[in-house]
């Protein structure tokens, strides 16, 4: 049985001993916890302010010295969405950034590349006249390698060390005003040196004021050689139809109105115009020939030809200018000659331009030697004369179509300039080739080689 003092009720100061420990203990627990938590919030407070100080010393926002912070509270938790949100929108725009430089990028390579291909030289400039950029027919042009840069030099500088001749022409039309400018200027005395055809246009702004020029320069000595040669035609042309004609239509009226011409005159008179008739149709030839020439239509009808006997033709048809002229004429001939599968009758049309123009271009009582020799792959036919001579600035051109010397004591003497050029197409047919030297006021001696193993395979027109 329990004794009567243990079913007593506890003692008071007991139980009120138990709950203040009971509240302590949790007073102190809680509080340990918002010292923890009031620990770790200021550690991450500590950790954004020094970051956010950082920020404000760096440089440029691209460098973001910011990282994510530890800890859950709502501090922490917030300063890292808004990193997250910040890091995203900042990749965002670096990509965004990046498509814009590689769009730009490949526009203006595409722009380049573009310019590049143009045959014209372009370039633009600035008010100072100095180049901001230039394509690469502009820097060729200019005499600059491909990957030489003409920017930052005077446009008006290099066009005029390019075009000496024309470089005051085109420094006053360029300065005189900022309006729309072409014009041709010639790199040196002849065509042949080059013509450039210059273009300059003014870029304007949305109040019509110059901003920059762009300009276009084009190669246009093909162009003008073309327009040259056409001039020449229509010249020669002119002259070489109208002279014969007017002479027979002069010699026949007199023959028909005049019953009293002795038979001794009248037989003059017919072969003036039976001469006349001739040179109309060799002339006439001659453009037949020109044209052959240029539609490639020109051929050989070869045959096995004695060489020997086709050099004394070629000195007949000649001949009687040479007498005429009083010309001291030798020639020089081996005794045989091989045969030689050739175009018997453009051979002989070909060597008589050589031969004639020799006794053509010397003054009366002058020199001309005919020579013919062969070595193991060639027969050589040499003509020599002490005429006017060629300069040396004309030598190269005159197997061009329609060329004839500006020289005075040439242009005073019948011919149309398509002899050589005949010739030289002549002998490249045969596989063989014309060359001349030459000294003016002394003399020239073209020479023309025929190789002796004619290839008679269908030639090739492109070589
Ligand atoms: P053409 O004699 O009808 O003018 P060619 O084609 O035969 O035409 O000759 C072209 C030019 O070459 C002549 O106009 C002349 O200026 C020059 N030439 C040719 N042969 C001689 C020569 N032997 N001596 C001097 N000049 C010549």
């Amino acid at each position: 049985m329990p004794c009567l003092a243990d079913l007593s009720l506890p003692d008071h100061s007991d139980i009120l001993g138990r709950h203040t420990s009971l509240a302590v203990g949790a007073f102190v627990l809680v509080l340990v916890g918002v010292v923890l938590l009031v620990r770790r919030t200021s550690a991450a407070r500590n950790d954004i302010e020094l970051q956010l100080r950082k920020l404000g010393e760096a440089p440029s926002i691209g460098h973001l010295p910011v990282e994510p912070v530890r800890g859950t509270d709502p501090l922490a938790a917030g300063w890292n969405a808004l990193l997250e949100r910040v890091s995203g929108r900042a990749a965002l725009d670096r990509l965004e950034q990046r498509l814009r430089e590689s769009q730009s990028g490949s526009t203006s390579t595409q722009l380049s590349a573009v310019l590049n291909s143009l045959s014209d030289g372009v370039a633009v400039t600035d008010l100072q006249d100095t180049i901001t950029s230039a394509n690469s027919v502009l820097r060729g042009l200019l005499g600059q390698s491909g990957h030489e840069d003409a920017a930052g030099q005077s446009m008006l500088t290099m066009l005029s060390e390019l075009c000496g001749p024309d470089a005051v022409s085109i420094r006053e039309r360029m300065t005189r005003s900022s309006r729309p400018v072409v014009m041709e200027a010639r790199r040196g005395e002849q065509i042949a040196d080059g013509v450039l055809r210059v273009a300059r246009k003014p870029v304007l702004d949305g109040s019509s004021h110059v901003t920059a020029y762009v300009w276009s320069i084009r190669d246009i000595t093909q162009q003008k050689l073309a327009e040259d040669m056409r001039n020449q035609f229509v010249y020669t042309a002119t002259h070489e139809l109208r002279t014969p004609l007017a002479n027979i239509k002069a010699y026949a009226e007199t023959l028909a109105g005049h019953s009293d011409i002795d038979f001794e005159q009248q037989k003059q008179f017919y072969n003036t115009i039976s001469s006349e008739a001739t040179r109309l149709a060799r002339f006439v030839d001659e453009l037949l020939n020109v044209s052959q020439m240029e539609s490639g239509a020109l051929s050989l009808t070869r045959h096995e030809t004695d060489m020997l006997r086709l050099i004394e033709e070629v000195v007949e048809h000649v001949q009687p200018e040479i007498r005429r002229k009083s010309i001291a004429f030798a020639s020089h001939t081996p005794p045989k000659l091989p045969r030689l599968t050739v175009d018997k009758d453009k051979l002989i049309a070909s060597m008589v331009n050589l031969l004639g123009n020799a006794v053509k271009y010397t003054p009366a009582e002058g020199q001309v030697r005919l020579e013919v020799e062969v070595d193991d792959r060639c027969l050589h036919l040499h003509v020599e004369d002490s005429g006017i001579g060629i300069s040396e600035d004309e030598r190269a051109r005159i197997f061009d179509k329609f060329f004839r010397s500006s020289d005075a004591r040439v242009q005073e003497i019948n011919g149309s300039g398509l002899g050589l050029a005949f010739t030289q197409e002549v002998a490249r047919l045969h596989g063989g080739s014309v060359s001349v030297a030459s000294e003016l006021n002394k003399g020239s001696r073209f020479t023309m080689s025929l190789p002796l193993e004619q290839d008679t395979r269908p030639q090739d027109r492109s070589q």
